[in-house]
């Protein structure tokens, strides 16, 4: 059986519609993969601004991660970037373009969410295949195995999804979100429905995965120890702003008697966070 055939759409199975991973558009090569945010607001209907004057610039092959309490605003300023919300104010430029008011498939953002939201009727290549369908299909093939091999799971194109463990199905969805070769990456606790164990193999994984990608990445995770081990710079979020940002030491020593508190409190017994 072919794994690139164009898949029937069984009855009620509304992933694909609600999904908003995927279907990217195919940035050409040049495409310069940063994002620049300035002054961005997100507010939601009921007037409750979850966002307030986010700037932010994240260079090629940069993977910076925001770490912030729940209810900080991370997800709501990911799905801002992502135009799953709208930018109340400021803007979003991926690659040099001002994609602000751009529907999400024109904006050249991947996305991978908590739960990697596979499709279940599709296969393990079917899945990767999925932002690509547009390639030819020899082509298409060969970048599906190669995103296999980047994933470490090189012969996984006829798998079916249900049988992959938790881990293994987070790669595949990060494999999917890449293969269209996006400007920037967004991923939303990507780790977080994991067991800490597999969170620890996995952050690095992860990060060596994005970076030799050379995307610009935004990494939302409320974990410390994961926002350090992945990130190459950290942004502190608090009520809906990234209050400081840069490397631990550069944190630890912050400014802001909140942002050395928040390290502090996820690290009692480090007498370097003081
Ligand atoms: P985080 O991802 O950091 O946990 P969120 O971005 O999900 O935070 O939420 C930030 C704030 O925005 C919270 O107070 C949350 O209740 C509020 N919020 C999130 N989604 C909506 C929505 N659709 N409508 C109104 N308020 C929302
Ligand atoms: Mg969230």
């Amino acid at each position: 059986m072919t794994i690139f055939r164009t898949p029937h759409r069984p009855a009620g199975a509304i992933h694909e519609d609600v999904d908003h991973t995927a279907r990217q558009t195919n940035e050409p090569p040049s495409t310069p993969r940063t994002l620049s945010l300035r002054g961005v607001h997100v507010r939601y209907d009921d007037g409750f601004e979850a966002v307030h004057g986010v700037d932010l610039d994240v260079a090629p092959g940069e993977i910076v991660v925001l770490l912030g309490a729940s209810g900080s605003g991370k997800s709501s300023l990911l799905r801002g970037i992502a135009g799953l919300e709208a930018v109340t104010q400021g803007s979003v430029n991926v690659g040099g373009v001002d994609v602000t008011r751009m529907p999400t498939f024109k904006r050249g953002i991947g996305m991978v969410f908590q739960d990697g939201q596979l499709f279940p009727y599709r296969n393990v290549g079917g899945n990767i295949a999925y932002g690509i369908a547009h390639m030819r299909r020899p082509q298409r093939q060969e970048r599906v195995n190669a995103l296999l091999r980047l994933i470490d799971l090189p012969g996984y194109a006829d798998r079916d999804v249900s049988t992959l463990s938790g881990g293994q199905a987070q790669r595949v969805a990060l494999a999917r979100s890449l293969a269209p070769n996006p400007p920037v990456l967004l991923l939303d606790e990507p780790l977080s429905a994991l067991d800490a164990i597999l969170r620890e193999d996995l952050s690095l994984q992860l990060r060596r995965i994005v970076t030799s990608a050379g995307v610009a990445a935004v990494y939302v995770t409320h974990d410390q120890a994961e926002a350090f081990r992945v990130a190459d710079r950290v942004g502190i979020m608090h009520e809906g702003m990234i209050i400081d940002i840069g490397t631990r030491s550069e944190l630890v020593n912050s400014a802001h008697s909140i942002v050395r508190q928040f390290l502090r409190a996820a690290n009692p017994d480090d007498a370097s966070v003081s």
